[in-house]
C-alpha cells in the first residue's frame, strides 16, 4: 500500500468576502463575531456544526465558575450579556447580585449545595445554565448583531499570499470552496489555522495537568440534585471513596456535577493520555465512554443518593480542554499569574478559580492583549483556548469566561484595525481598552 497519494491542484470558487472573518463558533469566536460587527465591519463566522457556543453548548460545558466575590473587578461585557439572555428565558441557575460576596452561613449552607458556587467561604458570581438554550441566545445575538453564520462548513486550509492570510478553504456540502477576509480570527478553540498560516505554536501537555484531559460529558435525568447535595456535604469521605469506586469501574475519572435544574445532573469526565486530535484517540475515547454509560448509570442508581431513578439524557460531543496554543506576542506564564501581574495590555482580568494548578483563590487574573497576537504572521488573531500561554497558565485561564472575553477583544481589535489601517499587533492598546471599556468591560483599576 502507498503511504502518501497526490491531490491535484484545482481552482476553488470564492464563496463570500468579510473584512473580518472568525472561524469557530464557540464561546470565542461568537463574541469576536459579534464585537467585529458591532464595531461595523463585515463579519462572516464559519462554523462546522450545525449550532453555535461550542464546548458550552454542545460540549455541555454548562457552568461558569467563580467570576467574582464581591472584592473582585466585575466581569461585564458580552458575558454578561449570555448571562442576562439565559436568565430571561429560564436557563439559569447562579446567585442573585445580592448573595454575591455574602459569608453568612445561611448564605453559604443554600449555595455550597451547588458545586462550585462557594469559593474561599464566600458566595461568588457563578452560574449553571442551560446548553440547549445556550444555542438559541447565540443564534439570536448574531443574527441581530448583522453576522452573516456558514454553518456545517469545515475550515481545512488557508489562502496564503507572501506568507500572509488572505482567507480560508473550507469543505462543506457545495464543495470545496475559498473565503476571503481582511482580517481572520482563529477561534476553533484547537488552534486549525496555526498549521495552515504557518504560525507557530506548541502543543505539549503533561497528564499532572487538569487540562491535559480529554472527555464526553454525558447528562442524566430524574435526580434530585438537592439531596444528593446535602448527601456529598454531609459526608464528604463516602462522596470521595464512591466517585474512586466510579473510575474503577468505567476506566476514567468522572464527576457527578450538579446542572441548572434540580432534575439534570451531567457526569463530568477526565479522560488522560489522548491526543485531542488524533483520529485513533478521538474514535477510541468516542466509543469507550459511549459503551461505559450504561454501567455509570447504573452505579449511579445504586450508590449516589438523589439519583436513584437516574436516566440518561443526552450525550456530548468530544471535549477537549487544550490542543494548540499559538506563539503569541506576550506568552502568559503561570508565573505572572501567581505574582497576580497585571499587564498594561491587559483585555479581560477576574477572579481567580482554583481548580487544582492555581491555588490561590485570592488572586485576579489579568490576560495580556500579545497573547491573542501571533509573533509573526500578520492579519491573524487569535480568541479562545489557543491563546498564548504555558500549559499551567493555560489551565487556569482556558475557562468559558475567558474565552468569551478574548473573543470580544479580539474582535473588537480586528475590526479596529482595519478602521485604523494598521496590522493588529500596532493597534493602539489604550484605544481597545477604551472601546472594551465603553462595551462593559470591567478593567483593573489604573487601566
Ligand atoms: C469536559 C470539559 C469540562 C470543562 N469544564 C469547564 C467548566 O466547568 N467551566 C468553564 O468555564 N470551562 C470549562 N472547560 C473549558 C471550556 O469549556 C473551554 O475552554 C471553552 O469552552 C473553549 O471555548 P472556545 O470558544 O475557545 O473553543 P470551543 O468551545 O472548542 O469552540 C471552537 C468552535 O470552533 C469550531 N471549529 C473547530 N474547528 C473548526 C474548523 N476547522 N472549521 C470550522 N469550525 C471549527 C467548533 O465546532 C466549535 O464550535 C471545560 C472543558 C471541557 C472539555
Amino acid at each position: 500500500m502507498k503511504n502518501t497519494v497526490q491531490e491535484a491542484a484545482r481552482s476553488l470558487p470564492v464563496y463570500d468576502r468579510a473584512d473580518v472573518l472568525v472561524v469557530g463558533g464557540g464561546s470565542a469566536g461568537t463574541a469576536a463575531a459579534l464585537a467585529a460587527a458591532r464595531q461595523g465591519a463585515r463579519t462572516i463566522l464559519l462554523e462546522r456544526y450545525g449550532y453555535l457556543g461550542g464546548l458550552a453548548s454542545g460540549g455541555q460545558v454548562a457552568f461558569l465558575p467563580k467570576m467574582g466575590d464581591g472584592n473582585s473587578t466585575p466581569v461585564g461585557g458580552i458575558m454578561e450579556e449570555w448571562l442576562e439572555c439565559l436568565a430571561r428565558q429560564d436557563g439559569l441557575l447562579a446567585p442573585p447580585p445580592e448573595d454575591i460576596g455574602r459569608e453568612d452561613p445561611q448564605a453559604l449552607a443554600k449555595w455550597s449545595l451547588c458545586v462550585g458556587m462557594v469559593r474561599g467561604g464566600k458566595v461568588c458570581h457563578s452560574a449553571a445554565f442551560d446548553p440547549e438554550l445556550l444555542k438559541v441566545v447565540l443564534a439570536e445575538l448574531l443574527a441581530k448583531a448583522g453576522v452573516i453564520t456558514y454553518h456545517h462548513c469545515l475550515v481545512c486550509d488557508a489562502v496564503m499570499e507572501d506568507e500572509v492570510p488572505q482567507g480560508v478553504i473550507m469543505e462543506t456540502k457545495e464543495g470545496r470552496c475559498a473565503i476571503l477576509a481582511d482580517r481572520i480570527i482563529d477561534a476553533t478553540g484547537d488552534g486549525d489555522l496555526l498549521p495552515y498560516t504557518k504560525t507557530a505554536y506548541e502543543e505539549e501537555d503533561d497528564p499532572a495537568y487538569r487540562n491535559s484531559m480529554v472527555s464526553e460529558i454525558f447528562r442524566v435525568k430524574d435526580c434530585d440534585n438537592m439531596r444528593y447535595g446535602r448527601w456529598r456535604q454531609a459526608n464528604p469521605g463516602e462522596f470521595g471513596a464512591r466517585m474512586k469506586e466510579l473510575q474503577e469501574l468505567v476506566g476514567y475519572q468522572a464527576m457527578v456535577i450538579n446542572s441548572y435544574r434540580n432534575d439534570v445532573g451531567w457526569i463530568n469526565n477526565f479522560i488522560a493520555g489522548k491526543e485531542s486530535y488524533s483520529i485513533r484517540d478521538v474514535s477510541e475515547t468516542e466509543f469507550m465512554v459511549k459503551r461505559s454509560i450504561p454501567v455509570a448509570i447504573d452505579f449511579l442508581r445504586q450508590n449516589i443518593p438523589g439519583y436513584e431513578n437516574c436516566r440518561l439524557l443526552d450525550i456530548a460531543t468530544f471535549g477537549v480542554r487544550h490542543s494548540r496554543r499559538v506563539k503569541g506576542v506576550h506568552r502568559i506564564t503561570h508565573k505572572e499569574l501567581m505574582a497576580g501581574t497585571v499587564f498594561s495590555d491587559t483585555i479581560y482580568a477576574t477572579s481567580c478559580f482554583s481548580n487544582g494548578d492555581c491555588l490561590s483563590e485570592s488572586l485576579e487574573y489579568c490576560v495580556p492583549y500579545g497573547s491573542l497576537i501571533p509573533e509573526a504572521t500578520d492579519n491573524l488573531l487569535v480568541a479562545g483556548r489557543c491563546f498564548s500561554s504555558d500549559l499551567v497558565a493555560h489551565s487556569c485561564l482556558n475557562l468559558i469566561p475567558y474565552c468569551v472575553m478574548t473573543g470580544q477583544a479580539a474582535g473588537l481589535a480586528a475590526a479596529m484595525s482595519l478602521q485604523q489601517k494598521v496590522q493588529p499587533r500596532h493597534l493602539p492598546v489604550e484605544q481597545l481598552q477604551a472601546a472594551l471599556k465603553a462595551q462593559g468591560v470591567v478593567l483593573p483599576k489604573g487601566l
